[in-house]
């Protein structure tokens, strides 16, 4: 496995490996990698002649309260993660190569990134697109890798590729959870013993959501008090949001249609930390 820093080294090395004929797959990672990230490498193992993992904590994705700071950063760690998954290169740049003294470019996606996650995180979808459009320009895949788990980074970034017309196959892999469904995530390290028991209020909201679909509840405003119900009667201590959208434009969908997929996604704070979590549900024909 290649370990490379330098973005010459990186762009070099993915030319040469396209050069010769060979699919290269990229998964976008800010490290402390759990089964979640590695379900991602394992399925560009499954597809692809070269593997590469990105490791880099963004600063530019990251508001000023947020917790760039103490993000978790276990590097040896990732790397014997990316050898045991056998990976192919490992490249984790520097920030200040990737954003040096004159950086003045940025990407930005508008409309769907003011919802939501945007709203409740000012500035963070831009520093989402211009990184992995940053990483893309450096690394060059066939195809990137991402969670399920990050639902509207995933419509961010299918808009910036169609939009921008990116040569490269987004593949969506889906979430990843604990065995009692606690959705994995780096930050989970965060939460304290009973904090990580009340943040299993997420999951069992969704549950629910899927409950009433599945028994032919149509309108979103009936499942959202469904879900209201699970997460009032916890310490859950600030709902940031709960939204039944669709998962392309993350616009509410007010009535659900059956066989179109609807977007089902929540936002909360346990104690001081942040969670998302969110399923897709279609009511059936
Ligand atoms: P991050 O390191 O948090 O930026 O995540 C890197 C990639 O891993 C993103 O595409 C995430 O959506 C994905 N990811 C994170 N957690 C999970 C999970 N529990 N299941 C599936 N994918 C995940």
């Amino acid at each position: 496995m290649d370990v490379l820093t330098g973005i010459g080294d990186m762009q070099v090395r993915a030319e040469r490996d396209r050069l010769a004929g060979k699919t290269v797959g990229v998964v976008p990672t800010m490290g402390a990698l759990h089964e979640g990230h590695l379900s991602l490498i394992r399925a560009a193992r499954s597809a692809c002649d070269v593997v590469t993992v990105t490791i880099f904590v963004n600063p530019k994705q990251f508001g000023p309260e947020e917790d760039f700071n103490s993000y978790p950063r276990i590097f040896d760690r990732d790397l014997s993660a990316c050898e045991n998954e056998e990976v192919d290169v490992v490249f984790a740049p520097e920030a200040g190569d990737m954003y040096p003294e004159g950086f003045s470019t940025k990407v930005a996606v508008s409309g769907l990134t003011t919802l939501w996650e945007g709203e409740a995180r000012p500035g963070h979808f831009d520093g989402v697109t211009t990184v992995v459009t940053k990483l893309f320009a450096i690394t060059k895949p066939h195809r990137a890798y991402f969670g399920q788990k990050d639902a509207q980074q995933v419509a961010v970034v299918r808009r910036m590729v169609r939009d921008l017309n990116f040569d490269l196959e987004i593949i969506v892999c889906p979430i990843v959870r604990e065995a009692d469904g606690l959705a994995m995530s780096s930050r989970n390290v965060y939460l304290l013993p009973d904090e990580r028991q009340e943040a299993l209020a997420l999951f069992r909201s969704l549950k629910k959501a899927e409950e009433l679909v599945a028994s032919g509840v149509r309108k979103s405003l009936d499942i959202l008090e469904g879900m209201k119900q699970l997460l009032t009667d916890t310490e859950i201590r600030k709902r940031d949001y709960i939204a039944i959208v669709n998962p392309d434009t993350m616009e509410p969908v007010e009535t659900l249609e059956p066989g179109q997929p609807v977007l089902v996604a929540v936002a909360a704070r346990v104690g001081a930390t942040r969670l998302i979590d969110n399923t897709i549900v279609t009511l059936a024909e």
